[in-house]
């Protein structure tokens, strides 16, 4: 399971080809709009340059579906880069080739190139081996920073490490063995927090979790399917009728693993998803026919916020309410409060997740905010991610 690492590996005056997660989101004029992924990967980069490495970054961004595509050069965020590096960055405008290759001839120790969107590429995707080995040619050492993009078997992610010696970069370190000890060896009690939208997102989260963690509260839109399976009445709430059977399998599981199962006991409702509805607090069990649930109830957080002071690790992921409005973002805030002042090891993952943390104010008293969307949601459903299964082992 441990993974080699940058830092036991001799890297001075060596061409060390570091996968990164610079798909972030562009503004209108095609400037980065959040840098996060980009500071993300700093400190890998900043330990390549500092001990006189030649760094060349390769990253995807956005589905150019195989084809060069201007709105998804990287451009800009070899500018943004720069700028957080404090050193000059090249790009070229290749990722293969005699372009790149003069550019690394060309490059001094510590120095810092950027090459092309791989995805303008169709062989990356594909994972294709003659491309693989093209990148590899590149460099000698290949390392992957790149949690967020490890659930793809891509020729940048994954193919190449059948080239060159492969080893992982701080971030994903950092994500794989915090995660990987949550989900092998946590700190007990162990609470996983599931919410968000739907079930069907994240029944492979739910039943793998179900096997490791002592209790499981689950809120959010993905609670109303569980409470009609308990035959609370839901009124127009969100309720996935064809995973009902499911759920209720689901917590016969708990039940049998001796999981304590939690589910809101009270609901904020209103008539609609509305910044300026008119919300009031009805029991879970009676949510009145026009009504449908935004948020948990005060009764139910202040349960929820007890089993959170008990633990001493806790997963989350997926927001308990319709956060992004107003009147339906206390339950989702308060319980990224609890988890602030816990002291347990915190543990968010899912973008919606780390974005309510972010709002919340606290997002800097987690443990680990993982970077990785799908990535993270794979890892805990238990899935070999195949960046990570690539790199050589410690
Ligand atoms: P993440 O990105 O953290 O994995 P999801 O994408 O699964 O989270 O879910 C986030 C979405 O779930 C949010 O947009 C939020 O508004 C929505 N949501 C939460 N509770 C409810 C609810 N009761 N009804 C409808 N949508 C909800
Ligand atoms: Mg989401």
């Amino acid at each position: 399971m441990k993974k080699k690492s940058v830092a036991n590996v001799d890297v001075t005056g060596k061409r060390v080809l570091v996968r990164v997660d610079f798909n972030v989101p562009l503004d209108q004029n095609g400037n980065v709009a959040d840098d996060t992924r980009i500071k993300a990967a700093l400190p890998t980069i900043r330990y390549l340059t500092g001990r006189g490495a030649k760094v060349i970054l390769v990253s995807h961004l956005g589905r150019p579906k195989g084809k060069r595509d201007d709105r998804y050069r990287l451009d800009p965020v070899a500018h943004r880069l720069q700028e957080l590096l404090g050193r000059p960055v090249k790009k070229v405008d290749d990722c293969v080739g005699e372009e790149p290759k003069a550019a690394i001839a060309g490059m001094e120790r510590g120095g810092v190139l950027l090459l092309e969107n791989v995805r303008f590429y169709p062989e990356e995707e594909k994972n294709d081996e003659k491309f693989a080995r093209r990148l590899a040619e590149l460099a000698d050492l290949y390392v992957n920073d790149a949690f967020g993009a490890a659930h793809r078997a891509h020729a940048s992610t994954a193919g190449v490490a059948q080239f060159l010696p492969a080893v992982a970069g701080f971030l994903m370190e950092k994500e794989i063995n915090l995660l990987g000890k949550a989900l092998t060896d946590p700190e007990r009690p162990f609470l996983a927090i599931l919410g968000g939208a739907k079930v069907s997102d994240k029944i492979g989260v739910c039943e793998n979790l179900l096997e490791k963690v002592d209790a499981l509260i689950i809120g959010g839109g993905m609670a109303n399917t569980f409470l009609q399976a308990r035959g609370c009445a839901l009124g127009k709430s969100l309720v996935e009728a064809d995973k009902v059977e499911l759920a209720g399998r689901l917590m016969a599981k708990a039940g049998e693993k001796g999981v304590e199962l939690l589910l809101p006991v009270d609901l904020v409702v209103a008539l609609a998803p509305d910044p300026d509805a008119r919300p009031k607090v009805v029991p879970a069990a009676d949510v009145p026919a026009e009504w449908m649930a935004l948020d948990i109830g005060p009764e139910s957080v202040k349960i929820f916020r007890e089993t959170v002071a008990k633990a001493r690790t806790v997963v989350w992921n997926g927001p308990l309410g319709v956060f992004e409005m107003a009147p339906f973002a206390a339950g989702t805030f308060e319980i990224a409060r609890a988890l602030a002042q816990s002291g347990a090891v915190t543990i968010v993952g899912g973008g919606d997740t780390a974005a309510a943390v972010e709002k919340a104010g606290v997002a800097d008293k987690m443990t680990h905010i993982s970077t990785g969307g799908g990535a993270s949601l794979e890892f805990l459903e238990g899935k070999v991610l195949p960046g990570v299964a690539a790199l050589q082992d410690a």
